[in-house]
């Protein structure tokens, strides 16, 4: 990766303040000022006589400096007054300098840029960019570039470094000309040159316009080089070298025999491609996305078997303890009636057992090790594994992913997710993944039935708990999250708990919250499934994974202040049996517009898809991404949503480039990504 170094022996002339200041601003090498573009543009070609200056932009007028004084009140501030042949203007400053007072002494000629605006003393502008002129000084010919920048580091200063650069470097085109022909696009320096400095003839609405042909060059390079270097992450995976896995379906046969029911269609189809995934000598990378209830856990359970058949080892991971532990219930239920030996493994384990768990591991007589991240601790050393299987993949961050790559040879992944990826990041951002999906819930789900209720109406709430267990059914009440405190958070939990069990004399209420040791919140989970408790008052930690088909209500408090994926998830712990299924959304009343936006989303929609792709509309995608984007270069100037067509095109172009002219592609890899790349392998 490129040091700052690089950039002191570049711009052999800026501070070392200075570059670092770019640093931050990401520019590392002298083509990063080419490629650091204006935020918006100041108009500074034409002088409005004062009088006359329209309010709502920003404007720029000349005067006299008439008057100039300190003010006391209401605060300290700097009144200044100019006038032109048309009229005066009052220049206020809150802040201001000696020396911005000496430069607005009387007498003085200025000119100032800033909206105008309707004072108590008449027009006025505020905190005005300011220049003291000679009476006849010529006008910018162009708009003036405004860039992205930090205090300290001026506009003028960046400016002139990148005016300075633009002139320098020679701007070389990537692209083979029939390539920038066929797609309409303009040349890069073109491009480039009209952003930093425009001609006059341009306004600055038109600059701003993201189907300028120059924004849609540079959008449409940036999207290239995604696509390019995915394209060769997936390729260097597919040149990495991975256990060949072929199983006698042995196993698999029996467990299919005791299910008690028969995989689905759609199940049966992303088997196919994990199993022939398994049979290549390259590492898979695939991501089975399913919706909450497809049935993801039976698909792991029989690709792990097919790994555990051919001899090899299987880890799969969890992000929590709790879930962690419901996949150890089922898949020992399920596995160790087959004589497959299953370990557990998590943070919480007194070091005597997690020993114990380490030496089976090691020794291989565990062929199936389930637990939290602190399966991939350096203690752990598995004997021959062959498959890793992650839950709910988008919970990890980046450096625990790259941490289980490390472990021994490389091992097949197997990534299961809940949320499903809108179709513009599963192009650009999860493009170097292959992706499986559970399109087909199991048969016999009775769609849920989701109530938004203001939380003035508990009470009517709480009775219809009541009736829903006296049906036989079973209830979760989700407390609210509170991100600011976990232990009110918790506080919260406990109250709620003992006042669901006052107001339901009748029923067993249950009590789970992320503080309690992993064993009692094991068993609260296990009192609940097994019907000994009705109903369930838990912390968001039930959020994901949790599998109880007799629950069919599941309440919701403050649901306004949870993200969409959360509520989907949650909603989806409920409607797993044959029972018609209610989710309540409790509420406060005086929502934001954004809570207000995202409740009316999950009202309306159940599909998972469906919530993403809104919830990507709402967030936008870097928040979407969340684990998976920490360290990974956004993009800057493409917008996945607005630039679909560009996505396309880029992407149809990708494996052209790289097949036709792999010197362009390196080339526009270089530009655009120097130094890291590295990231897009993780
Ligand atoms: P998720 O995809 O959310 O992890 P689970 O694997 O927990 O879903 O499955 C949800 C429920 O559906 C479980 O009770 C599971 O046993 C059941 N299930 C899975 N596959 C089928 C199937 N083909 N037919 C009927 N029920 C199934
Ligand atoms: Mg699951």
């Amino acid at each position: 990766m490129p040091s700052p170094i690089d950039i002191a022996s570049q711009v052999p002339l800026a501070a070392p303040a200075t570059l670092k200041k770019l640093e931050k601003l990401g520019i590392r090498r002298r083509f990063d000022f080419i490629l650091h573009l204006p935020l918006r543009y100041e108009d500074e070609t034409h002088v409005y006589p004062i009088a006359s200056a329209p309010y709502g932009k920003a404007v720029l007028v000349e005067g006299e400096v008439i008057s100039s004084e300190v003010q006391f009140k209401p605060r300290r501030q700097l009144v200044v007054q100019i006038e032109d042949s048309s009229g005066t203007l009052i220049l206020r400053f809150i802040h201001f300098y000696p020396s911005q007072q000496k430069a607005l002494a009387k007498g003085k000629r200025v000119r100032a840029l800033a909206e105008v605006r309707r004072g108590f003393f008449g027009d006025e502008m505020v905190h005005p960019k300011l220049r003291e002129v000679a009476a006849d000084e010529a006008l910018a010919d162009s708009l003036t570039p405004i860039y992205p920048t930090l205090s300290g580091l001026t506009q003028p200063v960046l400016r002139r470094m990148i005016q300075g650069e633009l002139k320098a470097q020679q701007l070389d085109e990537t692209l083979p000309a029939a390539l920038i022909a066929r797609l309409g696009l303009v040349p890069f320096a073109d491009a480039v040159r009209l952003l930093h400095a425009p001609p006059p003839e341009l306004s600055a609405e038109a600059l701003s316009n993201p189907l300028l042909p120059a924004w849609q060059r540079l959008k449409f390079d940036e999207l290239l080089a995604q696509q390019l270097s995915m394209r060769l992450a997936y390729r260097a995976r597919r040149s990495g070298k991975a256990p060949v896995i072929v199983g006698d379906q042995s196993l698999r046969q029996q467990l299919i025999s005791r299910l008690p029911f028969a995989l689905t269609g759609a199940q049966q189809k992303v088997l196919a491609e994990i199993t022939a995934d398994l049979a290549l000598a390259h590492p898979m990378n695939r991501l089975l996305q399913g919706d909450v209830g497809s049935g993801k856990t039976v698909v792991a359970a029989m690709a792990a078997l097919s790994a555990i058949e051919a001899g090899f080892q299987v880890a799969l991971m969890a992000p929590t303890e709790i879930l962690a532990e419901q996949h150890y219930a089922k898949l020992s239920a399920w596995l160790e009636p087959l004589g497959v030996k299953v370990a557990w493994l998590s943070g919480s384990l007194r070091k005597k057992a997690r020993s114990e768990m380490n030496a089976l591991i090691a020794s291989g007589e565990a062929r199936l090790a389930v637990g939290t991240h602190a399966l991939f601790q350096d203690e752990v050393s598995f004997e021959k594994l062959g498959l890793v299987i992650v839950d709910e993949q988008h919970r990890f961050g980046v450096g625990q992913r790259l941490a289980l790559q490390g472990k021994g040879a490389e091992p097949h992944q197997l990534m299961m997710t809940a949320t499903p990826i809108p179709r513009t990041l599963a192009m650009s951002f999860y493009a170097d993944l292959d992706v499986s999906v559970i399109d087909e819930l199991p048969p016999g789900r009775t769609p849920i039935v989701t109530k938004l209720i203001s939380a003035a109406r508990r009470d009517e709430v709480v009775a219809y708990v009541n009736k829903t267990c006296s049906e036989g059914q079973q209830v979760y009440w989700v407390c609210p999250l509170i991100e600011e405190s976990e232990t009110l958070e918790l506080q919260t939990a406990v109250d709620t708990h003992l006042g669901l069990s006052e107001d339901l004399p009748h029923w067993q209420v249950g009590l789970v919250h992320g503080r309690m040791k992993a064993a009692e919140k094991a068993e609260a989970m296990a009192a609940f499934s097994r019907n000994e408790t009705q109903v369930l008052v838990a912390t968001t930690v039930i959020e994901v994974g949790v599998d109880v088909p007799n629950a069919s209500l599941m309440v919701i408090e403050h649901a306004e202040r949870m993200g969409l994926a959360q509520l989907h998830q949650l909603r989806g712990r409920v409607g797993r049996g044959a029972a018609k299924s209610t989710c309540v959304l409790l509420f406060e009343s005086k929502l934001s517009d954004l809570a207000k936006a995202r409740l009316r989303v999950i009202f309306e929609h159940t599909d998972g898809f469906e919530i993403a792709r809104q919830d990507l509309l709402i967030r936008g995608p870097g928040e979407f991404l969340g684990a998976r984007q920490s360290g990974l270069p956004m993009l800057r100037f493409a917008n996945l949503e607005e630039d679909v067509a560009l996505l396309e095109s880029a992407r149809e172009m990708a494996p052209v480039l790289l097949e036709k002219s792999p010197a362009s592609a390196s080339a526009h890899l270089a530009r655009w990504l120097a130094g890291r790349e590295h990231f897009l392998k993780a």
